[in-house]
């Protein structure tokens, strides 16, 4: 609802007005139910309860990683489908990852996500909804995990790396990062949104202007590579990606990222890492390597370590600024390509 509507609803409800303003602060903060709203009368709590709610998703099931800093939410819509979001602590603030869509129809051949297609577009209010969730879970006192900063209990960072590719979902991803921005505070330098490279949503994103990050997940230098792994290679080339994509990041001043899942013996040579800097030297970008993680249908397997730093050292040796991404809750399927429709998911 918008402020005027809920005003209207409340003083419908035989309340006077600034019940609305408490109960806009709540929700803010990600109130899971009108019960914690210890403001209002408790009749008021009540009827509330029983009359309306206040997020279109529910804690399902909870997943806390070995690292301790990780936690994997399941949550359930409204229509009863299940999706993921995970919440990372980290020395330099609170980020989730959002998932944009149920399930996902881009095919590519290494991840989770996309092993039953795609079911729906999330709305603007469930990609929302996540990070509320993962809000009012960093402020209740039983969960917070210290990450080396007391104070820090408000999510700071924003990646758009779930579930889902979300410049299929542009004008809801729009309208969930305008919601951040203006209601929550989050930079737009801390957001982050990933794509496989849908270049029109590229496009669209430019128009749009607000500096957030962009990440192309790559994953291969040539066209031909790539189709193999990416069907979405098909209709949209790697020239083609990355002219639209620079013109994003020159537009925001931002550094384009890249990511690029080494996959054992696929995309891992010497020659490929050559290959991947013929086409990035010069340009302001950071190559973010992800080795492969497990997904069990898959039959991609890890590079060894040496393999990972070998590709490294060839992009280093070229000047292409890169880093190796930290894993977080691989044992909670809650890295990179593991995240799917809720019905795998034990422990
Ligand atoms: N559809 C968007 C958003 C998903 S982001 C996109 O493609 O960018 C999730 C990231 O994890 C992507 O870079 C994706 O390519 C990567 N990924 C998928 N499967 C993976 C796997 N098995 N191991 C490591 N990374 C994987």
């Amino acid at each position: 609802m918008t402020s005027g509507e809920l005003e209207q609803f409340v003083t419908g409800l035989g309340q006077p007005k600034f019940r609305a303003k408490q109960i806009t602060e709540w929700l803010r903060r990600g109130a899971p139910n009108f019960s914690v709203m210890k403001n209002l009368p408790e009749n008021l709590r009540t009827g509330l309860d029983a009359a309306a709610i206040t997020l279109p998703a529910q804690i399902e099931k909870k997943l806390e990683s070995s690292d301790n800093q990780t936690t994997k939410f399941l949550l359930k819509l409204l229509d009863g489908e299940v999706i993921e979001t995970v919440l990372m602590r980290t020395s330099y603030g609170n980020s989730v990852c959002v998932s944009s869509q149920v399930g996902c129809a881009m095919g590519c051949r290494f991840c989770a996500s996309t092993l039953k297609g795609l079911r729906r577009n999330l709305t603007m209010n469930e990609m929302i909804a996540q990070i509320l969730i993962a809000q009012w879970e960093l402020r209740s006192d039983s969960a917070i995990k210290p990450n080396g900063d007391a104070n820090n209990n408000d999510v700071s960072h924003i990646v758009v790396m779930g579930t889902g590719e979300p410049l299929q979902n542009t004008e809801n991803l729009k309208g969930f990062l305008e919601y951040a921005n203006a209601q929550m505070g989050i930079s737009w330098r801390r957001m982050t949104v990933s794509t496989c490279g849908i270049v029109s949503g590229i496009n669209d994103l430019t128009e749009w202007g607000r500096p957030v990050n962009l990440a192309i997940s790559l994953h291969a230098p040539t066209d031909a590579l790539r189709e193999t792994i990416m069907p979405i290679n098909k209709k949209y080339g790697i020239a083609d990606i990355l002219d639209a994509a620079f013109i994003q990041t020159e537009k925001t001043s931002r550094q384009l990222m890249i990511e690029y899942i080494l996959l054992a013996g696929i995309n891992d040579s010497p020659e490929n890492a050559e290959a991947l800097s013929e086409l990035l030297r010069g340009k302001n970008v950071m190559v973010n390597l992800i080795p492969m993680n497990a997904v069990s249908e898959r039959e991609f397997a890890a590079p060894s370590n040496n393999a990972v730093h070998r590709f490294q050292d060839v992009l280093i040796k070229n000047g292409v600024h890169t880093r190796i991404r930290r894993e977080r809750g691989a044992d909670i399927g809650s890295a990179c390509g593991q995240l799917r429709l809720g019905d795998k998911n034990e422990k």
